[in-house]
């Protein structure tokens, strides 16, 4: 199927149209410069006028060491450059469009060149060092609940991969409800909202093993997931029970148990499997292949289990629960050995209460954003390397309370507790004052 326009299509977009101003001065002569410093020779600003983003790129001669910090009254983002010297006009600077009313510079102690950017609003900083003797701060005015995703320049961060799996389709309905209601049209609905809610969530993208009532066999869905390069696969299905009164969700992970087997029926299929998780199986003999995938497998349960316990927690806010811990068996579908997989039990299509919610489009957005909010959860404390999320978890090291920031409004956005807040920061209540910087304690 088509994938719609992803962010990062777009980022990569605003980031080819960026407006670069180029300022370069020739190294200026006469100056208190040492030989062995280093020589500040350009500044540049790429405006992402629609991020509300602006890079500072500095360009040295040599590698230098700095520091940045954020001052008030008036509000200014201040650079010292150790052992560094001023080889550049900072008066040719422009700041059109930046968020800043003046560049200028002093030397708080010698051979310490000191830039102060006067600012005409509260900005979240991130510093990137990168080859070639550049530093490039990343500026951006966007306030915490809409922060927009900051760009490395360079290294494009790739978005986290959620192939949802709707089950059964086409010749196979699944269950059937007292009413007829046949769970391969209301997990294609689930499935589809989910979908949906993914396109529009910062660093992820949604794919599907089915967009439309047809047959998948089990094989065919876990090869989906290899060739899309999933980091995480979500079956969604919806129970029967012999009894009516059967009800709630349930989420699975593989058994261990069913996994042996498995990886051995895999191991059959070896171009299946000429990489495992980024090591290589070739030239490996069938039983280190087969030690190597079980190794992978455990590991990958241990992960679907605590993706699950997501899952499962931000269900039981919208629908009663079956059981109340993540169930394993050996389900198939959720065999890929290095993919954590969950199967998702949206309820008893069984019970005529539970039938009749399941069709309903507004319970189906729910569950859909359930499980939205378990992915969240999960990858926000888990982030595979070198996706745009990782970046960003691993940028959130400090925030600077802003107008109309509360403690709570902050322990939100970067998905933390308010007392573990209050505790990182010694708080003793509630009260924070615009400009204090607050240190974020890691999750975990
Ligand atoms: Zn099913």
């Amino acid at each position: 199927m088509e994938r719609g326009v992803k962010s990062f299509d777009m980022q990569h977009r605003i980031k080819a149209s960026i407006f670069f101003i180029v300022i370069w001065l020739g190294l200026s002569t006469g100056a208190a410069g040492r030989s062995t410093d280093a020589d500040l020779l350009s500044i540049y600003m790429d405006n992402h006028s629609s991020a509300e983003q602006t890079d500072i790129h500095f360009s040295f001669n040599k590698n230098v060491t700095f520091r940045y910090f954020l001052l008030d009254n008036p509000q200014r983002l201040v650079v010292d450059l150790d052992d560094t010297h001023l080889g550049m006009n900072l008066k040719d600077i422009s700041l059109l469009d930046a968020p800043f009313s003046k560049v200028r510079h002093g030397y708080p102690k010698p051979h310490v060149l000191r830039i102060v950017f006067d600012l005409q609003r509260s900005v979240f900083i991130r510093s990137q060092k990168t080859q070639n003797n550049q530093v490039i701060l990343h500026v951006t005015t966007t306030k915490p609940g809409k922060l927009q995703p900051l760009i490395i320049a360079a290294t494009p961060m790739r978005n986290i991969i959620v192939l949802i799996d709707p089950g059964h389709g086409g010749k196979d309905p699944g269950a059937t409800g007292p009413h007829g209601t046949r769970e391969k049209d209301v997990v294609l609905e689930i499935s589809k909202q989910l979908y949906h809610l993914l396109e529009r969530e910062k660093g992820m993208n949604p794919e599907m093993t089915r967009d439309k009532n047809y047959y998948v066999t089990l094989r065919e869905r876990l090869k989906k997931a290899r060739s899309t390069k999933a980091d995480v696969f979500v079956a969604i299905h919806a129970d029967a029970f012999k009894h009516a009164h059967a009800s709630g969700a349930s989420v699975y992970a593989l058994s261990l148990k069913g996994a042996s087997s498995e990886a051995a029926r895999w191991l059959a299929e070896k171009e299946n499997y000429s990489e495992l998780g980024g090591v290589s199986l070739n030239g490996k003999n069938d039983l280190l292949r087969s030690v190597l995938i079980d190794l992978s497998q455990t590991a990958t349960i241990s992960a679907s289990l605590n993706l699950g316990d997501e899952v499962l927690h931000q269900i039981g806010r919208v629908s009663r629960l079956h059981h109340h811990g993540v169930e394993q068996a050996p389900f198939m579908v959720l065999k890929s050995p290095d993919i954590p997989s969950i199967l998702v039990e949206t309820g008893f299509l069984s019970n005529p209460q539970e039938e009749k919610r399941l069709k309903d489009p507004i319970y189906q957005r729910k569950i859909a954003e359930a499980i939205l909010s378990g992915l969240r959860e999960y990858f926000y404390q888990n982030p595979p390397p070198g996706t745009w999320l990782a970046s960003h978890v691993e940028s959130l090291g400090e925030h600077k309370v802003a107008k109309g920031d509360s403690l709570s409004s902050i322990a939100h956005y970067y998905h933390i507790g308010t007392d573990a807040l209050k505790k990182e920061n010694h708080l003793k209540s509630h009260n924070i004052r615009v400009g204090q910087v607050l240190k974020i304690p890691k999750k975990g």
